[in-house]
Protein backbone atom coordinates (compact mmCIF):
# COMPACT_ATOMS: atom_id res chain seq x y z
CA UNK A 1 0.00 0.00 0.00
CA UNK A 2 1.25 3.34 -0.94
CA UNK A 3 1.41 5.61 2.12
CA UNK A 4 1.58 9.43 2.97
CA UNK A 5 3.36 11.09 6.31
CA UNK A 6 2.94 14.36 7.15
CA UNK A 7 6.20 15.53 9.05
CA UNK A 8 6.20 18.29 11.59
CA UNK A 9 9.82 19.44 11.20
CA UNK A 10 12.30 17.42 8.78
CA UNK A 11 15.91 17.60 7.78
CA UNK A 12 15.94 17.57 3.99
CA UNK A 13 19.28 17.54 1.88
CA UNK A 14 18.76 21.23 1.59
CA UNK A 15 17.97 21.54 5.34
CA UNK A 16 15.33 21.57 7.55
CA UNK A 17 12.11 22.27 6.90
CA UNK A 18 8.25 22.25 8.38
CA UNK A 19 5.56 20.30 7.45
CA UNK A 20 6.83 18.10 4.82
CA UNK A 21 4.68 15.44 3.20
CA UNK A 22 6.33 12.43 2.44
CA UNK A 23 4.85 9.49 -0.11
CA UNK A 24 6.46 6.26 0.44
CA UNK A 25 6.16 3.32 -2.26
CA UNK A 26 5.05 0.07 -1.10
CA UNK A 27 8.27 -1.10 -0.97
CA UNK A 28 9.33 1.42 1.32
CA UNK A 29 11.25 3.86 -1.13
CA UNK A 30 10.26 7.68 -1.17
CA UNK A 31 8.35 8.47 -4.09
CA UNK A 32 7.65 12.38 -2.96
CA UNK A 33 8.40 14.71 -0.75
CA UNK A 34 6.58 18.21 -0.58
CA UNK A 35 7.67 21.35 1.79
CA UNK A 36 5.12 23.30 3.17
CA UNK A 37 6.36 25.41 4.41
CA UNK A 38 10.27 26.42 4.32
CA UNK A 39 12.06 26.53 7.99
CA UNK A 40 12.88 30.02 7.08
CA UNK A 41 8.79 30.44 7.18
CA UNK A 42 6.22 31.41 4.50
CA UNK A 43 2.51 32.06 6.37
CA UNK A 44 1.23 28.30 6.22
CA UNK A 45 -2.14 28.29 4.45
CA UNK A 46 -5.31 26.41 5.74
CA UNK A 47 -4.78 23.69 2.76
CA UNK A 48 -1.36 22.94 3.71
CA UNK A 49 -2.02 22.72 6.93
CA UNK A 50 -4.66 20.28 7.00
CA UNK A 51 -3.81 17.03 5.28
CA UNK A 52 -6.10 14.32 6.76
CA UNK A 53 -5.18 11.30 5.16
CA UNK A 54 -1.64 11.52 5.78
CA UNK A 55 -0.50 9.75 9.03
CA UNK A 56 1.36 12.52 11.39
CA UNK A 57 5.03 12.08 12.69
CA UNK A 58 5.52 14.74 15.38
CA UNK A 59 8.67 15.97 15.94
CA UNK A 60 12.13 16.66 14.42
CA UNK A 61 12.32 13.70 11.43
CA UNK A 62 16.08 12.92 10.67
CA UNK A 63 17.72 10.56 8.48
CA UNK A 64 18.41 6.58 10.34
CA UNK A 65 21.91 6.02 10.44
CA UNK A 66 23.55 3.23 8.81
CA UNK A 67 25.84 1.23 10.66
CA UNK A 68 28.67 0.59 8.26
CA UNK A 69 30.59 -2.35 10.36
CA UNK A 70 29.51 -4.65 12.50
CA UNK A 71 30.15 -8.09 13.64
CA UNK A 72 27.21 -9.23 15.59
CA UNK A 73 28.59 -12.46 17.65
CA UNK A 74 31.24 -9.98 19.45
CA UNK A 75 27.90 -8.62 21.37
CA UNK A 76 28.48 -11.26 23.49
CA UNK A 77 31.83 -10.18 24.48
CA UNK A 78 30.83 -6.57 25.48
CA UNK A 79 31.80 -5.50 29.01
CA UNK A 80 34.00 -8.94 29.59
CA UNK A 81 37.06 -7.93 28.37
CA UNK A 82 37.96 -4.97 30.69
CA UNK A 83 39.84 -6.92 33.08
CA UNK A 84 43.31 -7.32 32.82
CA UNK A 85 44.85 -10.62 31.69
CA UNK A 86 48.21 -9.81 31.05
CA UNK A 87 50.91 -7.55 32.00
CA UNK A 88 50.07 -5.57 28.44
CA UNK A 89 46.38 -6.31 27.17
CA UNK A 90 46.36 -5.40 23.51
CA UNK A 91 44.14 -5.77 20.52
CA UNK A 92 45.71 -9.46 20.66
CA UNK A 93 44.86 -10.29 24.40
CA UNK A 94 41.57 -9.72 23.12
CA UNK A 95 41.37 -11.23 20.18
CA UNK A 96 41.85 -14.34 22.11
CA UNK A 97 38.54 -14.00 23.89
CA UNK A 98 36.71 -12.60 20.75
CA UNK A 99 37.76 -16.41 19.47
CA UNK A 100 36.59 -18.33 22.67
CA UNK A 101 33.28 -16.73 21.94
CA UNK A 102 33.41 -17.45 18.16
CA UNK A 103 33.87 -21.28 19.06
CA UNK A 104 31.03 -21.50 20.69
CA UNK A 105 28.23 -20.11 19.23
CA UNK A 106 26.09 -22.05 16.66
CA UNK A 107 23.71 -20.80 14.26
CA UNK A 108 20.88 -21.26 16.52
CA UNK A 109 22.98 -18.75 19.41
CA UNK A 110 24.20 -16.38 16.82
CA UNK A 111 20.62 -15.01 15.62
CA UNK A 112 19.36 -14.94 19.33
CA UNK A 113 22.47 -12.57 19.84
CA UNK A 114 21.68 -11.06 16.18
CA UNK A 115 18.44 -10.34 16.92
CA UNK A 116 18.96 -8.29 20.66
CA UNK A 117 21.87 -6.84 19.28
CA UNK A 118 19.52 -5.32 16.12
CA UNK A 119 16.62 -4.45 18.29
CA UNK A 120 19.64 -2.19 20.30
CA UNK A 121 20.55 -0.87 17.17
CA UNK A 122 17.28 0.22 15.74
CA UNK A 123 16.25 1.91 19.43
CA UNK A 124 19.61 3.55 19.46
CA UNK A 125 19.05 5.56 15.77
CA UNK A 126 21.03 2.57 13.18
CA UNK A 127 18.47 1.29 10.68
CA UNK A 128 20.24 -0.31 8.57
CA UNK A 129 23.85 -2.64 8.85
CA UNK A 130 26.57 -3.83 7.23
CA UNK A 131 27.62 -7.28 8.50
CA UNK A 132 31.27 -8.41 8.29
CA UNK A 133 30.33 -11.75 8.61
CA UNK A 134 33.68 -14.60 8.78
CA UNK A 135 32.15 -16.56 11.05
CA UNK A 136 31.16 -19.36 8.38
CA UNK A 137 31.26 -23.02 9.81
CA UNK A 138 29.03 -24.46 12.36
CA UNK A 139 30.55 -27.78 11.85
CA UNK A 140 33.92 -29.59 10.99
CA UNK A 141 32.59 -30.75 8.10
CA UNK A 142 32.17 -29.34 4.53
CA UNK A 143 28.26 -29.24 4.66
CA UNK A 144 28.21 -25.64 4.68
CA UNK A 145 29.39 -25.02 1.40
CA UNK A 146 27.84 -27.88 -0.14
CA UNK A 147 26.65 -27.25 -3.37
CA UNK A 148 23.19 -25.91 -3.10
CA UNK A 149 23.81 -24.24 0.32
CA UNK A 150 24.70 -20.52 1.61
CA UNK A 151 26.21 -21.42 5.27
CA UNK A 152 23.70 -21.46 8.21
CA UNK A 153 25.40 -18.50 9.93
CA UNK A 154 24.69 -15.91 7.07
CA UNK A 155 21.00 -17.36 6.96
CA UNK A 156 21.03 -16.74 10.93
CA UNK A 157 21.85 -13.47 10.27
CA UNK A 158 19.28 -12.36 7.58
CA UNK A 159 16.76 -13.91 10.09
CA UNK A 160 18.15 -11.73 12.66
CA UNK A 161 17.49 -8.35 10.67
CA UNK A 162 14.30 -9.70 9.42
CA UNK A 163 12.75 -10.04 12.51
CA UNK A 164 14.40 -7.26 13.57
CA UNK A 165 13.60 -4.92 11.15
CA UNK A 166 16.58 -3.43 10.21
CA UNK A 167 18.22 -3.01 6.80
CA UNK A 168 20.87 -5.19 6.29
CA UNK A 169 23.79 -5.53 3.96
CA UNK A 170 25.19 -8.58 4.66
CA UNK A 171 29.21 -9.21 3.83
CA UNK A 172 30.27 -12.76 4.18
CA UNK A 173 34.02 -12.27 4.65
CA UNK A 174 37.07 -14.54 3.06
CA UNK A 175 39.61 -15.65 5.44
CA UNK A 176 42.60 -17.93 4.43
CA UNK A 177 45.41 -16.95 6.76
CA UNK A 178 46.96 -16.37 9.67
CA UNK A 179 49.60 -13.64 8.47
CA UNK A 180 50.91 -12.39 5.70
CA UNK A 181 52.92 -14.47 3.14
CA UNK A 182 49.86 -17.20 4.08
CA UNK A 183 50.69 -18.16 7.59
CA UNK A 184 48.45 -21.11 7.82
CA UNK A 185 45.34 -20.63 10.45
CA UNK A 186 45.20 -21.19 13.22
CA UNK A 187 43.17 -24.16 15.35
CA UNK A 188 40.81 -21.39 16.68
CA UNK A 189 40.74 -19.48 13.01
CA UNK A 190 39.30 -22.63 11.27
CA UNK A 191 35.30 -21.26 11.84
CA UNK A 192 36.26 -18.76 9.35
CA UNK A 193 37.92 -20.65 6.45
CA UNK A 194 37.26 -21.33 2.62
CA UNK A 195 38.66 -22.28 -0.49
CA UNK A 196 38.02 -18.37 -2.65
CA UNK A 197 36.10 -21.17 -4.96
CA UNK A 198 33.75 -21.70 -1.65
CA UNK A 199 33.59 -18.32 -1.07
CA UNK A 200 32.58 -17.02 -4.71
CA UNK A 201 30.13 -20.06 -5.29
CA UNK A 202 28.24 -19.55 -1.92
CA UNK A 203 28.04 -15.51 -3.10
CA UNK A 204 26.62 -16.47 -6.31
CA UNK A 205 24.18 -18.47 -4.77
CA UNK A 206 23.10 -15.81 -2.35
CA UNK A 207 23.41 -13.26 -5.01
CA UNK A 208 20.54 -15.33 -7.42
CA UNK A 209 18.41 -15.59 -4.07
CA UNK A 210 18.47 -11.55 -3.76
CA UNK A 211 17.24 -11.50 -7.49
CA UNK A 212 14.68 -13.44 -6.89
CA UNK A 213 13.18 -12.68 -3.57
CA UNK A 214 14.02 -8.80 -4.25
CA UNK A 215 13.72 -7.56 -0.63
CA UNK A 216 13.49 -3.59 -0.07
CA UNK A 217 15.91 -4.03 2.81
CA UNK A 218 18.49 -7.11 2.49
CA UNK A 219 21.35 -7.46 0.08
CA UNK A 220 24.65 -9.41 0.07
CA UNK A 221 28.15 -7.45 -0.41
CA UNK A 222 31.75 -9.33 0.12
CA UNK A 223 34.24 -8.58 2.30
CA UNK A 224 38.20 -9.71 3.00
CA UNK A 225 39.21 -10.20 6.17
CA UNK A 226 42.45 -7.88 5.69
CA UNK A 227 45.23 -8.25 3.83
CA UNK A 228 46.97 -10.83 6.74
CA UNK A 229 44.20 -13.13 5.93
CA UNK A 230 44.06 -12.84 2.08
CA UNK A 231 46.64 -12.22 -0.50
CA UNK A 232 46.64 -9.61 -2.52
CA UNK A 233 46.69 -11.85 -5.86
CA UNK A 234 43.29 -13.58 -4.45
CA UNK A 235 42.06 -10.18 -3.82
CA UNK A 236 42.53 -8.92 -7.33
CA UNK A 237 41.58 -12.53 -8.92
CA UNK A 238 37.94 -12.64 -6.61
CA UNK A 239 37.32 -8.96 -6.78
CA UNK A 240 37.25 -9.24 -10.78
CA UNK A 241 34.70 -12.29 -9.78
CA UNK A 242 32.51 -10.48 -7.92
CA UNK A 243 32.38 -7.57 -10.44
CA UNK A 244 31.56 -9.87 -12.86
CA UNK A 245 28.48 -11.36 -10.62
CA UNK A 246 27.43 -8.12 -9.49
CA UNK A 247 29.10 -4.50 -10.68
CA UNK A 248 27.69 -2.59 -8.17
CA UNK A 249 28.64 -4.85 -5.19
CA UNK A 250 29.93 -3.29 -1.86
CA UNK A 251 33.13 -4.79 -0.79
CA UNK A 252 34.99 -4.17 2.76
CA UNK A 253 38.29 -5.07 4.18
CA UNK A 254 39.62 -3.86 7.02
CA UNK A 255 42.97 -1.81 6.63
CA UNK A 256 45.59 -0.45 9.05
CA UNK A 257 44.24 -0.64 12.15
CA UNK A 258 47.13 -1.81 14.32
CA UNK A 259 50.63 -0.95 14.12
CA UNK A 260 52.13 -3.87 14.13
CA UNK A 261 50.20 -4.94 11.00
CA UNK A 262 51.80 -2.02 9.02
CA UNK A 263 55.07 -3.23 10.07
CA UNK A 264 54.57 -6.97 8.98
CA UNK A 265 52.80 -5.72 5.91
CA UNK A 266 56.09 -3.34 5.14
CA UNK A 267 58.72 -6.77 5.79
CA UNK A 268 56.09 -8.94 4.00
CA UNK A 269 55.47 -6.18 0.73
CA UNK A 270 57.97 -2.98 1.23
CA UNK A 271 54.93 -1.27 1.07
CA UNK A 272 52.00 0.38 4.08
CA UNK A 273 49.36 -1.87 3.88
CA UNK A 274 46.76 0.95 2.21
CA UNK A 275 49.28 1.68 -0.07
CA UNK A 276 49.72 -2.22 -1.42
CA UNK A 277 45.85 -2.60 -1.48
CA UNK A 278 45.89 1.21 -3.26
CA UNK A 279 48.76 -0.53 -6.02
CA UNK A 280 46.25 -3.52 -6.51
CA UNK A 281 44.01 -1.13 -8.66
CA UNK A 282 41.03 -2.96 -7.37
CA UNK A 283 39.79 -0.27 -5.04
CA UNK A 284 36.82 1.89 -6.13
CA UNK A 285 33.97 4.03 -5.02
CA UNK A 286 32.09 0.20 -4.12
CA UNK A 287 34.77 0.02 -1.69
CA UNK A 288 34.81 0.57 2.05
CA UNK A 289 38.08 0.67 4.06
CA UNK A 290 37.52 -0.13 7.56
CA UNK A 291 39.47 1.59 10.48
CA UNK A 292 42.77 3.09 8.56
CA UNK A 293 44.17 4.18 11.99
CA UNK A 294 47.39 4.12 11.04
CA UNK A 295 47.38 5.72 7.77
CA UNK A 296 49.82 8.35 6.16
CA UNK A 297 48.24 12.08 5.00
CA UNK A 298 49.05 10.52 1.46
CA UNK A 299 47.44 7.38 1.95
CA UNK A 300 44.07 9.41 3.50
CA UNK A 301 44.06 11.38 -0.01
CA UNK A 302 44.34 8.83 -1.99
CA UNK A 303 41.69 6.67 -0.54
CA UNK A 304 39.70 10.07 -0.83
CA UNK A 305 40.61 10.32 -4.61
CA UNK A 306 39.56 6.84 -5.83
CA UNK A 307 36.01 7.47 -3.80
CA UNK A 308 36.35 4.94 -1.25
CA UNK A 309 34.69 5.14 1.80
CA UNK A 310 36.30 4.74 5.17
CA UNK A 311 34.59 3.51 7.85
CA UNK A 312 35.35 3.99 11.82
CA UNK A 313 34.40 2.74 14.78
CA UNK A 314 35.76 5.00 17.14
CA UNK A 315 34.35 3.46 20.29
CA UNK A 316 35.74 0.06 19.29
CA UNK A 317 39.51 1.80 18.38
CA UNK A 318 39.10 2.98 21.95
CA UNK A 319 38.34 0.04 23.67
CA UNK A 320 41.19 -1.64 22.09
CA UNK A 321 43.93 0.65 22.06
CA UNK A 322 44.20 1.43 18.54
CA UNK A 323 45.25 4.53 17.90
CA UNK A 324 43.98 7.96 16.34
CA UNK A 325 41.93 8.49 12.93
CA UNK A 326 43.17 11.45 11.10
CA UNK A 327 39.53 12.75 10.51
CA UNK A 328 40.45 16.36 9.64
CA UNK A 329 42.85 15.26 6.92
CA UNK A 330 40.33 12.92 5.39
CA UNK A 331 37.09 14.96 5.57
CA UNK A 332 39.23 18.04 4.16
CA UNK A 333 40.08 15.84 1.04
CA UNK A 334 36.17 15.18 0.86
CA UNK A 335 36.70 11.70 2.04
CA UNK A 336 33.59 10.00 2.87
CA UNK A 337 33.18 9.09 6.27
CA UNK A 338 31.24 6.37 8.14
CA UNK A 339 30.52 4.91 11.16
CA UNK A 340 30.42 1.17 12.65
CA UNK A 341 29.48 -0.86 16.08
CA UNK A 342 32.57 -2.89 15.30
CA UNK A 343 32.77 -5.28 18.19
CA UNK A 344 29.26 -3.57 19.87
CA UNK A 345 31.50 -2.65 23.09
CA UNK A 346 29.05 0.17 22.91
CA UNK A 347 25.84 0.44 20.35
CA UNK A 348 25.22 4.21 20.00
CA UNK A 349 26.15 6.34 16.53
CA UNK A 350 25.87 9.58 19.11
CA UNK A 351 28.64 8.12 20.90
CA UNK A 352 30.82 7.33 17.58
CA UNK A 353 30.30 10.69 16.52
CA UNK A 354 30.81 12.65 19.51
CA UNK A 355 34.40 10.95 20.07
CA UNK A 356 35.38 11.34 16.14
CA UNK A 357 35.01 14.84 17.04
CA UNK A 358 36.44 14.39 20.97
CA UNK A 359 39.21 12.84 19.52
CA UNK A 360 40.56 16.00 17.74
CA UNK A 361 39.19 18.48 20.67
CA UNK A 362 41.98 16.25 22.93
CA UNK A 363 44.72 16.49 20.34
CA UNK A 364 44.01 20.02 18.81
CA UNK A 365 43.42 21.51 22.34
CA UNK A 366 40.34 23.15 20.51
CA UNK A 367 36.33 23.07 19.78
CA UNK A 368 33.99 22.08 17.19
CA UNK A 369 37.06 20.94 14.78
CA UNK A 370 34.89 19.24 12.81
CA UNK A 371 32.34 21.70 11.55
CA UNK A 372 32.05 23.33 7.96
CA UNK A 373 31.48 26.55 6.82
CA UNK A 374 28.43 25.73 5.24
CA UNK A 375 27.50 23.60 8.38
CA UNK A 376 28.49 25.60 11.45
CA UNK A 377 26.75 22.94 13.64
CA UNK A 378 29.26 19.73 14.33
CA UNK A 379 25.94 17.06 15.37
CA UNK A 380 24.46 18.13 12.58
CA UNK A 381 26.86 17.92 9.79
CA UNK A 382 28.61 14.88 11.03
CA UNK A 383 25.57 13.13 11.41
CA UNK A 384 24.14 13.97 8.05
CA UNK A 385 27.86 13.01 6.72
CA UNK A 386 28.34 9.59 8.59
CA UNK A 387 24.72 8.56 6.67
CA UNK A 388 25.54 9.27 3.14
CA UNK A 389 28.92 7.83 3.56
CA UNK A 390 27.19 4.67 5.18
CA UNK A 391 24.33 4.47 2.12
CA UNK A 392 27.91 4.11 -0.04
CA UNK A 393 29.55 1.80 2.35
CA UNK A 394 26.20 -0.54 2.55
CA UNK A 395 25.47 0.21 -1.33
CA UNK A 396 22.18 0.53 -0.03
CA UNK A 397 19.90 4.04 -1.32
CA UNK A 398 19.02 5.16 2.32
CA UNK A 399 20.89 7.89 4.20
CA UNK A 400 19.25 11.03 3.08
CA UNK A 401 15.14 11.77 3.18
CA UNK A 402 15.05 12.26 -1.24
CA UNK A 403 13.07 10.94 -3.56
CA UNK A 404 14.14 7.34 -4.86
CA UNK A 405 15.67 6.91 -1.49
CA UNK A 406 14.37 4.52 1.64
CA UNK A 407 11.80 6.08 3.75
CA UNK A 408 14.61 5.03 6.81
CA UNK A 409 14.62 7.63 9.33
CA UNK A 410 14.21 8.81 13.48
CA UNK A 411 11.52 11.01 15.03
CA UNK A 412 13.16 12.41 17.63
CA UNK A 413 10.62 13.85 20.65
CA UNK A 414 11.80 17.98 21.24
CA UNK A 415 9.43 17.81 24.84
CA UNK A 416 12.08 14.81 26.21
CA UNK A 417 14.26 16.87 28.36
CA UNK A 418 17.44 16.36 26.28
CA UNK A 419 15.97 18.03 23.97
CA UNK A 420 13.55 21.32 25.72
CA UNK A 421 14.85 24.62 24.40
CA UNK A 422 16.23 22.72 21.17
CA UNK A 423 15.24 24.66 17.91
CA UNK A 424 15.60 21.80 14.47
CA UNK A 425 18.72 23.09 13.39
CA UNK A 426 20.31 22.45 17.30
CA UNK A 427 18.55 19.18 17.59
CA UNK A 428 21.48 16.73 16.39
CA UNK A 429 24.20 18.63 18.38
CA UNK A 430 21.95 17.84 21.61
CA UNK A 431 21.67 14.46 19.94
CA UNK A 432 25.45 13.69 19.49
CA UNK A 433 26.82 15.72 22.75
CA UNK A 434 24.40 15.91 25.30
CA UNK A 435 22.31 13.03 25.82
CA UNK A 436 19.88 13.31 23.14
CA UNK A 437 20.01 9.86 21.92
CA UNK A 438 17.50 9.50 24.21
CA UNK A 439 14.90 11.22 22.68
CA UNK A 440 14.81 9.43 19.61
CA UNK A 441 11.12 8.07 19.64
CA UNK A 442 10.23 6.37 16.78
CA UNK A 443 12.54 4.64 14.18
CA UNK A 444 11.06 4.24 10.97
CA UNK A 445 12.62 1.61 8.33
CA UNK A 446 10.97 0.87 4.50
CA UNK A 447 8.24 3.35 5.96
CA UNK A 448 7.57 0.47 8.79
CA UNK A 449 7.70 2.18 12.27
CA UNK A 450 9.82 -0.44 14.41
CA UNK A 451 10.54 1.28 17.14
CA UNK A 452 7.70 3.49 19.22
CA UNK A 453 7.75 5.52 22.02
CA UNK A 454 11.30 4.44 22.18
CA UNK A 455 11.05 0.90 22.48
CA UNK A 456 11.28 -2.22 20.17
CA UNK A 457 8.36 -4.41 20.56
CA UNK A 458 10.50 -7.51 20.19
CA UNK A 459 13.29 -6.12 22.71
CA UNK A 460 10.96 -8.50 26.13
CA UNK A 461 11.47 -11.57 23.97
CA UNK A 462 15.12 -10.75 21.90
CA UNK A 463 16.24 -10.04 25.83
CA UNK A 464 14.51 -13.61 26.83
CA UNK A 465 16.60 -15.65 24.27
CA UNK A 466 19.79 -13.92 24.66
CA UNK A 467 19.87 -14.44 28.71
CA UNK A 468 19.22 -18.10 27.98
CA UNK A 469 22.30 -18.15 25.17
CA UNK A 470 24.42 -16.01 27.26
CA UNK A 471 23.69 -18.24 30.67
CA UNK A 472 25.19 -21.07 28.40
CA UNK A 473 27.87 -19.64 27.04
CA UNK A 474 28.90 -18.42 30.32
CA UNK A 475 28.69 -21.80 31.99
CA UNK A 476 30.91 -23.66 29.82
ZN1 LIG B 1 35.91 -5.30 12.46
Amino acid sequence: MRRRFRLDWALLPEGWARDVIVTVSPAGTIEAVAVAAAAAGRADTDAERTDTDAERVAGYVVPGMPNAHSHAFQRALAGRAEARAAARDSFWTWRRAMYAIANQVDAADLRAIATLLFVEMLEAGYTSVAEFHYLHRTRDDESDFAPDATPATWEAIRSAARDAGIGLTLLPTLYQAADFRGVPLRPDQRRFQTTTAQFLDAIERRLAADRAADSPTLRTGAAFHSLRAVSIETIREATAQLRAQDPSLPIHIHVAEQGREVRACERATGARPIEWLLRAGVVDDRWCLVHCTHATRAELAAVAAVGATICVSISTEANLGDGFFDAVTFRGASGHLAIGSDSQSTVDPAEELRWLEYQQRLRRRRRNVLATTAEPHVGTGLWRAAAHAGARALGQAIGTLAVGRRADWLALDPTHPALVGAAPAEALDHVVFAGGRHAIRDVYVAGRRVVAAHRHPLRAAAEERYREVMGRLTAR
